[in-house]
């Protein structure tokens, strides 16, 4: 039965441990889940003390740590990855690179580097047989030490992993100062909330690697829901008691037998002319164009018909119509809103993009729903170009116009059989959702396109007044009948002149109550007065 060392019997036996071969490695292998090829492993520190058993990392690493010792422990897994390798090239054994890790200590106060590289020299092994890896931590203090000594290893060719990528608050703005090669990701971080907000996270951080061009390895996957979601999220790359656990040598060795292999691949690769790196930085010229400056614009993926919003600027979702934010936008299905026929239209242009290279140009009409104002049918134009690709992978740049009005009025010439259809779909109503509780009012996506509002006004009625949509000699008017929603009135009708123009509309409010009969929400209309059929009744002038 192992039993547990105290710290002073640790660093007591170190020096033994270490002569006699006592600490030694177990390797963890990584898999690409989609063919379920080995890619890589990872060497772990086991330390099988004669009299106490196995000791594992977690117990045993922060005590040498501590005491400056884990250095040489470290060095010494570098030696025993480095025999390893070089013994597999002896006995023709096929074999996969092997990570190693490196402590922050090892760092700051070694010369790392130069002995790992010594080693490796002393074995004669490849350098792509050996990987190094680094957490985060290790830049606790500054990433000018680090980044030098990444470089060091990049001079030379090794390939550089982020261990425990996420575990830390500064995870985004690590990557972008330090130049890693490869991401570990920790499942285990998320606490196996993968369905939530943790799944979120994840998608938007394996996003955000794909534009950094960086390959990911999930770790702790223990399950096949595990996998399946990090490969629907495009990560492929595997480390977990799902494939294997950490395993003696010689199991090892059978492994690297009997399982095929494949180098882990490099991410989507960018267009030269696009800088992926400046555009994920929030700070970057790139992005605050395209934020502000360029108009309704997107960035997507592309795989076999499958299409995945991976960015999205404001104005295009304002340009497309809807009432929703740009994370909301990105979470659902990009295809729903189209019509079948929309949608082959926009297949065929990513086709014709992806073959020539150019911009490529659709129109395509898409349907919006909302549950204030019911459908909307709207017709954006796209213009795309590939900016990116990985195999059959494309990444996507498109500019979006809304062109609803021009086809409708094109239509309305040609087509008179059309002309009545939309017509009475162009009705000029308006819609808006009431909480009665909070005062903040949602417009449908007419209002916001018509009349240029915002998704959300809070406080509402008086924006209305400051906007001009409602005049100021009907503000008191107006007020009261929030009022008396507040206070339960179910119905409230009147023509009232709206917009600085003073066009008569008939205003109306239906109020929906809870289960004890107190009023939660008003559905307000605004309808074109000419559109409804009695005459005459016009107000305010
Ligand atoms: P790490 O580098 O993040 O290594 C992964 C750890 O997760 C390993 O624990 C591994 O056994 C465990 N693991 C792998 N798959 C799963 C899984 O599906 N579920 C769960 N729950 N765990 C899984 P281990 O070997 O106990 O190592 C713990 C930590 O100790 C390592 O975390 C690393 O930070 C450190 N360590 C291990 N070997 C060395 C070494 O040679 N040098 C240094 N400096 N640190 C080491
Ligand atoms: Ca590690
Ligand atoms: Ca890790």
């Amino acid at each position: 039965m192992p039993k547990r060392m105290t710290p002073e019997e640790l660093l007591g036996r170190l020096d033994t441990a270490l002569s006699q071969g006592h600490i030694f490695a177990y390797y963890q292998p990584q898999y690409n889940h989609s063919t379920g090829r080995m890619t890589g492993a990872e060497a772990l520190m086991r330390w099988q003390d004669p009299e106490y058993g196995m000791q594992y990392p977690s117990d045993f690493i922060p005590v040498l740590e501590e005491s400056d010792m884990l250095y040489r422990a470290d060095i010494q897994m570098v030696r025993t990855t480095c025999a390893f390798q070089r013994y597999c090239l002896d006995n023709e054994i096929p074999t996969v690179p092997i990570s190693f890790n490196m402590s922050r200590n090892d760092i700051y106060k070694h010369e790392y580097f130069e002995e790992v590289e010594k080693i490796r020299r002393e074995y004669d092994v490849p350098v792509r047989y050996i990987r190094v890896e680094l957490t985060e931590t290790s830049a606790i203090g500054g990433v000018d030490l680090v980044s030098s000594v990444i470089k060091r290893f990049h001079d030379y060719g090794y390939v550089v992993e982020m261990d425990d990528f996420g575990s830390g608050y500064s995870s985004l703005n690590i990557l972008k100062d330090l130049n890693v090669d490869i991401i570990k990701l920790d499942l285990n971080f998320l606490n196996g909330d993968i369905g939530g907000r943790g799944g979120i996270i994840l998608r938007s951080i394996v996003q955000m690697t794909k534009w950094l061009r960086t390959p990911i390895i999930a770790e702790g996957v223990e399950t096949v829901e595990q996998a399946d979601f990090m490969k629907s999220i495009g990560s492929n790359y595997i480390q977990g008691y799902l494939y294997s656990r950490p395993v003696p040598e010689k199991e090892f060795l059978e492994k690297l037998v009997t399982t095929q292999h494949e180098p882990t691949a490099a991410a989507m690769k960018l267009v030269d002319t696009f800088d992926a790196d400046k555009f994920w930085d929030p700070n970057s010229l790139e992005t605050l164009i395209f934020s502000n400056y360029v108009g309704g614009a997107a960035i997507f993926s592309y795989k076999n018909g499958e299409l995945e919003v991976i960015r999205v600027n404001k104005k295009y979702v304002s340009e497309i119509g809807m009432n929703l934010s740009e994370k909301d936008f990105i979470e659902s299905c990009p295809w729903h809103y189209f019509e079948p026929e929309g949608k082959v239209i926009y297949q065929q242009a990513i086709n014709r993009a992806i073959e020539s290279g150019e911009e490529e140009r659709c129109d395509t009409w898409r349907v919006l729903k909302s549950k204030c104002c019911g459908e909307d049918r709207v017709c954006i134009r796209t213009y795309m170009q590939v900016i990116g690709r990985a195999g059959d992978q494309y990444l996507f740049y498109a500019m979006v116009h809304n062109v609803t009005k021009e086809k409708k009025n094109y239509d309305e010439v040609f087509n008179s059989d059309q002309r009545f259809r939309h017509a009475s779909e162009h009705a000029n109503i308006y819609a808006w959702e009431y909480d009665i509780a909070t005062r903040e009012m949602r417009p449908c996506f007419r209002c916001m396109r018509d009349l240029g509002l915002p998704a959300l006004i809070k406080n509402y009625p008086e924006p209305a007044f400051e906007m001009g949509i409602f005049p100021q000699d009907y503000a008191d008017m107006y007020r009261e009948w929030h009022r008396m929603l507040e206070e339960g009135v179910d119905k409230l009708e009147a023509v009232i002149p709206l917009t600085r123009d003073r066009i008569p509309f008939v205003v109306r409010y239906t109020t929906e109550y809870d289960e004890n009969g107190n009023p939660v929400k008003a559905y307000g209309s605004a309808t074109y007065l000419d559109q409804i059929e009695e005459e005459g009744t016009s107000a305010g002038e």
